[in-house]
């Protein structure tokens, strides 16, 4: 059953404590996905988790003040399109370190299967830029509208200048957060200072204008209109997480033994569980999900509901964690493992040790200087008046250094061979050279088909090599 098609019921759902794990699975017809069909104006609450949750926030400071950072005379971080180069700080990535930013990317991807593993979607909850912005963006609508209550009131409203003028200002604001968000984006990919005098002077290539106007577009439709239903219905990681998710995941839960049967205070019998069902974790909920009807589809892991109940319990004097990140094996007084016991915690960690033992490796290897060698195959080798074998080959350099080097190319590996003259290179600092060369040997000294050959170009305290193969005739 799709559960964005059934309506939230009222029925008690103390049924589903005494009935084990499979029955989990009823839950889903209790479940209630807002499918846009009502605008969810949460309400905040103090607590520990909506502190940790701005704190998070605050890491996207870095995204808006990292272009800038300075570093040695420019950008700190500066993705260089035009001529092939990525500045981190004192390093330079080349095309050929790229494959480093495959393993960043596969740590990041297998990152997000290990938190989920273990606490569900933290990411949505904490991270996600989605969910982070769209916590901002209701901030400021709750600055500009009121509370929840306010806010209800004023979108029901007829339209008047009031809310005219408030619409407007809070629209504007949204769409002002955007533009910064798409202009930040862009300033990446060209320094920022550059940037910044191309805007002013209302100039510069149409890249450097469409580009923050596409994501302006995207983020304001994304966080301003869509909301929780992008998460529902856009984002691919909310459909697949489900999967990643066992019973040993920890996530908000709703202790059904302790808090069924719910009554409102003075309405309920001597039997009644802890729920005094003031609807105060759904009404704090940014998803607009009722955890009490379980875990599920649409929560984002975010705890806000444990903040909401954990006050509520406080203030009628119960004991708080009724809500509270827990398994569902815990929930179900199970043995629970512990969270690393698992057969897909120590291989996604494998992975990802792996991985950025290869960056590891990689930038220590990053030196001044790189070649590579194309053997030409048309054709493969000649045969010289004088009875040798000749093969070419073409050499590419990459000067990474900020001065120019001159280079001097030498041959290993093959009896007799020789270069058909001495190779000295200059290349220019910061840049790719191609250099096409010959290489003669002795046809008596050779074996048939292909013997290894190296390639190695030193000069000024830096060497590079490259093993490659002299082709010989095969008979
Ligand atoms: S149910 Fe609780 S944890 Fe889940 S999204 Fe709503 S407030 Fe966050
Ligand atoms: S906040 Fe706690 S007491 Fe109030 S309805 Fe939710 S679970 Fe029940």
């Amino acid at each position: 059953m799709n559960p964005a098609n059934k309506q939230q019921s009222d029925e008690p759902v103390d049924s589903f404590a005494d009935n084990g794990l499979d029955q989990l699975y009823n839950e889903a017809d209790y479940w209630h996905v807002n499918v846009g069909e009502s605008k969810i104006h949460a309400r905040r609450m103090p607590g520990r988790f909506r502190r940790l949750k701005w704190m998070t926030a605050c890491l996207y400071l870095i995204y808006f003040f990292g272009p800038y950072l300075r570093w040695g005379g420019r950008q700190a971080i500066l993705i260089d399109i035009p001529n092939r180069k990525t500045y981190i700080f004192g390093l330079t990535f080349w095309p050929q370190d790229y494959w480093m930013l495959s393993l960043v990317l596969l740590i990041l991807a297998i990152g997000l299967f290990f938190t989920t593993t273990i606490v569900g979607r933290a990411f949505c909850g904490y991270f996600c830029w989605q969910t982070v912005w769209v916590d901002i963006f209701t901030w400021i609508e709750e600055k500009l509208e009121g509370s929840p209550s306010a806010r209800i009131a004023l979108d029901a409203a007829p339209w008047s200048m009031r809310k005219t003028r408030i619409k407007a200002l809070k629209h504007l604001i949204f769409l002002f957060l955007a533009a910064l968000t798409g202009v930040t984006f862009t300033s990446y990919f060209i320094d920022v200072r550059e940037l910044w005098t191309y805007y002013t002077a209302l100039e510069g290539h149409a890249y450097i204008w469409s580009v923050p106007l596409i994501f302006m577009i995207g983020c304001y439709c994304g966080v301003a209109l869509l909301r929780e239903q992008l998460c529902f219905w856009l984002c691919p990681y909310a459909r697949i997480q489900g999967v990643m998710i066992d019973p040993q995941t920890i996530m908000p839960t709703y202790d059904f033994k302790r808090g069924e049967q719910r009554a409102r205070i003075g309405k309920g019998d001597d039997k009644s569980g802890d729920c005094i069902d003031c609807n105060l974790c759904v009404a704090v909920c940014p998803t607009g999900v009722d955890i009490r009807s379980g875990q599920q589809e649409g929560c984002i892991t975010c705890g806000l509901c444990i903040d909401a109940c954990d006050a509520v319990m406080e203030k009628v004097n119960r004991p708080t964690r009724l809500i509270s990140y827990r398994s569902l094996f815990e929930r179900h007084g199970e043995a629970s493992n512990l969270w690393y016991k698992r057969g897909r915690v120590y291989v996604y960690s494998l992975i990802m040790l792996a991985s950025l033992g290869g960056i590891v490796y990689g930038t220590t290897q990053m030196g001044g200087l790189s070649l590579t060698v194309i053997h030409e195959r048309q054709p493969l080798f000649t045969r010289l008046s004088d009875g040798s074998i000749q093969n070419r080959y073409l050499l590419k350099m990459v000067n990474k250094e900020k001065k120019e080097l001159l280079l001097t190319v030498a041959i290993s590996g093959v009896d007799g061979a020789m270069l058909e003259k001495s190779e000295r290179l200059i290349i220019p600092a910061g840049a790719v050279k191609s250099h096409t060369l010959f290489v003669k040997a002795p046809e008596d000294s050779l074996v048939a088909g292909n013997t290894p050959l190296r390639f190695t170009v030193t000069g000024q305290g830096f060497s590079a090599d490259y093993k490659s193969v002299f082709v010989a005739p095969l008979e």
